[in-house]
């Protein structure tokens, strides 16, 4: 499955420990992410995560595409509600996408961790028989 993980500056740490608690389940899969995103994980967990840019230089808009191509089949993506961002619109967008082509999406930690246990149980493997490309 190939997983993609965002998380907005005051959440990195908390992916980085979500990361670490999962990793052997993550290291069985493909993993994509904005870039210090993927840097922060990749450093603390040594799990090999494919970069894109930074979410404010367009990273999540690089994930929106992959999602559109039906690439991705799960998204993490620890929000921060409390600080507005500038490129909201195009996570708004991001999200929508996820609506569209139905991707499970975790947007907090609560959520994530029903969806890994998910993944882990082979409940999400649906969406590879419907895209066996990925
Ligand atoms: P980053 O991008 O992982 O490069 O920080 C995510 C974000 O938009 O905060």
């Amino acid at each position: 499955m190939n997983i993609a993980l965002i998380a907005h500056d005051s959440k990195k740490e908390l992916l980085v420990q979500f990361c670490i608690a999962y990793c052997g389940i993550l290291s069985r899969h493909n993993l994509c992410a904005t870039g210090t995103t993927g840097k922060m994980v990749a450093q603390a967990t040594g799990l090999n995560i494919q970069r894109y840019l930074s979410g404010s230089q367009g990273g999540d808009q690089q994930i929106s595409a992959r999602i559109s191509c039906n690439e991705i089949d799960l998204l993490l993506f620890f929000r921060d509600p409390l600080s507005p961002k500038p490129h909201e619109p195009n996570e708004m967008n991001l999200l929508r996408l996820c609506d569209v082509h139905n991707i499970p999406v975790a947007t907090n930690i609560a959520t994530a961790e029903a969806l890994i246990h998910a993944l882990e149980r082979g409940d999400l493997d649906w969406r590879q028989l419907l895209n066996p490309v990925n």
